[in-house]
């Protein structure tokens, strides 16, 4: 019997190579129901597995925002069950707090937050009642730890792991495992779709000082995902490893190379070694080095 996946988010990024990963599975061990906001963006899923059978995967059209869509989605799945739930659909918001809109905020809250608890509201009592399941979230080391200018971003991805922690308790009691899939900088559209907050608008009161850090910050971030970011074939692996495992673990780490940095929030309690360190990393470069001369 095949393993049903469902996957949110599929037209770009994490999300479309794991639904290509799984849907090209050559003993056909998954049933793939790869969905996504819009279905013009259909695409670049559809001439990667353009070869295969239609038996490893469908697409379907959800939007995390719009419950009707999910509900939709769950009445479709013919095989009456979801074995593995990944909740992968999310969007980034960069820029000063004092500049962000409540449009804006609320926005990335309803996509990061409320997308992903509906998503798994609705899949998870059939699971309880089976008994059995795999909810898998593609988490953000900015949801372990706070990151400037990601004031909004960090809030819902922090929240999703109380959500998730929580979740994870109390499933241990029907046989469902939850599973945060850590990422840092990742190579997919996700620089490109979030939206980054214009600091130029005259209307917008940013100081100076803020603008100027705001800079370094984007600076800093670009040499990140320039230097660091993983390729989502090294994210799929570790995506394989939870799906495959006996008994997976609450946290999966993608770069192990970040944790040394995160680390010191558990080192020191009171925060203060983490925030050092993380302001240092970003606001000393070149350019603070020549006001010290
Ligand atoms: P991406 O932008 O390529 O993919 C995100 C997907 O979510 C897109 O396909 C987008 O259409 C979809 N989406 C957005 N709003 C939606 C909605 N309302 N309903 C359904 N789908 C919606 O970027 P990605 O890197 O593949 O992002 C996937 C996940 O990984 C996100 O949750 C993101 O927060 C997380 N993440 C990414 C990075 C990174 O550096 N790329 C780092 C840490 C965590």
């Amino acid at each position: 019997e095949q393993k049903v996946v469902l996957i949110t988010g599929c037209s770009s990024g994490i999300g479309l190579s794991l639904a290509i990963h799984l849907a090209s599975d050559p003993s056909k061990t998954y049933k793939v129901y790869a969905t996504m906001r819009n279905l013009d963006k259909k695409q670049r899923l559809l001439e990667s597995v353009r070869d295969l059978h239609n038996d490893t995967m469908a697409i379907l059209q959800m939007d995390i925002t719009d419950q009707q869509s999910i509900g939709t989605v769950q009445r479709s799945i013919t095989e009456g069950r979801v074995d593995i739930l990944v909740c992968n659909a999310g969007v980034g918001l960069m820029g000063p707090l004092e500049a962000q809109s409540e449009d804006n905020m609320r926005g990335i809250l309803e996509v990061n937050l409320l997308g992903t608890i509906r998503t798994i509201q609705t899949f998870l009592p059939n699971m309880k009642r089976r008994r059995q399941g795999r909810i898998l979230v593609t988490g953000s080391m900015g949801g372990l730890q706070g990151l400037p200018f990601n004031e909004v971003y960090c809030a819902s991805k922090f929240a999703v792991e109380g959500v998730c922690e929580s979740l994870a308790i109390l499933l241990q009691q029907f046989n469902i495992h939850v599973s945060l899939i850590e990422c840092g900088p990742v190579n997919t559209d996700f620089l490109r779709n979030l939206k980054k907050t214009e600091v130029s608008d005259e209307s917008v009161e940013v100081d100076a000082h803020t603008r100027h850090l705001y800079e370094m910050y984007l600076q800093h971030c670009e040499k990140m995902f320039q230097n660091a970011a993983q390729d989502t074939e090294d994210i799929i692996q570790v995506f394989m490893e939870v799906i495959q495992a006996q008994c997976p673990v609450f946290r999966y780490y993608t770069n192990s190379a970040l944790l040394p940095l995160s680390s010191l929030k558990l080192t020191a309690l009171d925060g203060s070694q983490y925030i050092r360190a993380m302001s240092k990393l970003i606001f000393s470069s070149a350019e603070n080095a020549d006001t010290q001369k």
